[in-house]
C-alpha cells in the first residue's frame, strides 16, 4: 500500500482497553475477559522479558480459565515471525499478547495481524512508540523495514516492571516522543508542498502529546512511577495519533529518516529514540524552529544530544545526514532532496550534536 493510498483511508483503528499502572499485569486475564476474548492465547515473549513478565501473563490468563501458552522470540525478523505463526496455528490461538520491550510485541502484532486475530501489547519497557501503534519494525536480510500492522486491541503497562527497567529505555521513549514537534512540521510542509493529506486532529494530538514531555521534562527522572506514567500515557497518545491519521505520519519525519539511516551505517546504532531525539535537535534547526528548547527538554530527562552521548562518530553523523532523505523518498521531508556534506556538517556542528 503507498501512502496516498493510507492517506486516503477512512478507517481509524484504535485501542479498546488500555490499563496503565502499578501492577496492571495482574489483571490481563481479566481484561481479556472483558474484551470477550476466548479460547487459546499464545503469549509472545523474550528470554529475560519472561521471567520478568511472560510467565506472569501465562498464570493470569490461566486463572482466568484460558488456555495460554509462552513462546520465545530473540529477534524482530521474518523467521521468529514464521516461528510464531506456525505455533500460533499449532495451538489454534484464538489472540496474541506481545509482551517484552519492542521486538515480542512486533512479532506478536505482525503475526496477529497475517492471522487476522486480535493482539494485546504488554510493554516492559516504554523505550519507542510501537508499544500502542499499528506499525511494527521487521529485519530481513539485515534490513529493518516499518511494516503497517493493526493496533493493539488492549494495552496493559505495568508501571512498576516499566519503571525497573534501564532509565535510558524510558529516556529513548521521550526522545521518540520529543521527535513528533519535527515530524509534524515536515507533515505541515508536504501537504503544502506535495498536497500530502494532513489531519488536523491527529497533528494537534501529537503536539500536545510531545509538548506534554517538553513540559516535563524536568520532573522524568529514573525510578519514578509517575515518570513512567507520563511517558506511557504519550507513547499511547502517539500511537493513536498514527491510528487517526492512518500514517505515522504525526510521529515520524525527516528527524526519523535520520534514525533509520544510522540504523543502516553505523557500526553500533544508539537506541530508536535516542537517535529521533538527536535528530529533533538537527532538523528543527532546519524548520528555523526553537531547536535548542529541543535539547535543552533532553538533557534534562538524560537522553543524548550528541554523538559523544550516542557512542556513534562524527563521521556517521554526517553521512546519515547526507542520505537520510533516501529512506522512504515519497514522504517528502524538510530534508528535501538531500543536504550537501558541507552543509550537513554544518548543521551537526551549529547545533552542537558534533564538535
Ligand atoms: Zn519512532
Amino acid at each position: 500500500m503507498n501512502e496516498k493510498d493510507l492517506n486516503a483511508s477512512k478507517r481509524m483503528q484504535l485501542p479498546r482497553d488500555i490499563l496503565v499502572g502499578p501492577d496492571a499485569i495482574k489483571d490481563v486475564g481479566k481484561v481479556c475477559k472483558e474484551l470477550k476474548l476466548d479460547g487459546c492465547a499464545l503469549v509472545v515473549t523474550g528470554k529475560i522479558t519472561k521471567q520478568i513478565a511472560g510467565e506472569r501473563v501465562v498464570k493470569t490468563l490461566s486463572e482466568e480459565n484460558y488456555e495460554a501458552d509462552a513462546i520465545i522470540v530473540s529477534s524482530a525478523s521474518t523467521s521468529e515471525l514464521e516461528h510464531v505463526k506456525q505455533r500460533a496455528g499449532e495451538i489454534r490461538a484464538t489472540f496474541l499478547v506481545g509482551v517484552g520491550g519492542g521486538k515480542s510485541i512486533d512479532v506478536a502484532k505482525l503475526a496477529s495481524t497475517q492471522l487476522g486475530i486480535p493482539f494485546l501489547s504488554v510493554p516492559t519497557a516504554a523505550s519507542h512508540d510501537g508499544i500502542a501503534s499499528s506499525r511494527a519494525s521487521l529485519t530481513h536480510n539485515a534490513q529493518t523495514v516499518s511494516v503497517q500492522a493493526q493496533t493493539p486491541l488492549g494495552i496493559i503497562a505495568d508501571t512498576k516492571i516499566i519503571a525497573s527497567a534501564p532509565y535510558r529505555l524510558l529516556a529513548s521513549g521521550c526522545g521518540d516522543i520529543i521527535s513528533n514537534y519535527t515530524a509534524v512540521k515536515d507533515w505541515q510542509l508536504a501537504n503544502k508542498l506535495h498536497d500530502t493529506k494532513y489531519s488536523e486532529y491527529a497533528a494537534a494530538l501529537s503536539q500536545m502529546t510531545a509538548k506534554i514531555i517538553v513540559d516535563a521534562s524536568n520532573s522524568i527522572k529514573p525510578g519514578l512511577e509517575a515518570s513512567v506514567r507520563i511517558v506511557v500515557k504519550a507513547l499511547i497518545s502517539s500511537g493513536v495519533a498514527m491510528s487517526i491519521a492512518g500514517s505515522s505520519r504525526p510521529a515520524s519525519g525527516s528527524e526519523h529518516k535520520f534514525s533509520h539511516t544510522l540504523d543502516r551505517i553505523a557500526p553500533k546504532p544508539a537506541l530508536h529514540g535516542e537517535q529521533c531525539g538527536v535528530g529533533t535537535i538537527m532538523m528543527m534547526y532546519l524548520h528555523k524552529g526553537d531547536w535548542q528548547s529541543m535539547r535543552d527538554s533532553l538533557k534534562n530527562i538524560g537522553a543524548p544530544t550528541n554523538s559523544e552521548e550516542l557512542g556513534i562518530d562524527d563521521a556517521y553523523i554526517i553521512e546519515a545526514l547526507v542520505h537520510a532523505h533516501e529512506i522512504r523518498p515519497a514522504r517528502y521531508t524538510i530534508l528535501g532532496t538531500g543536504l550537501t556534506r558541507e552543509m550537513a556538517e554544518k548543521l551537526a556542528r551549529t547545533t552542537g550534536v558534533i564538535t
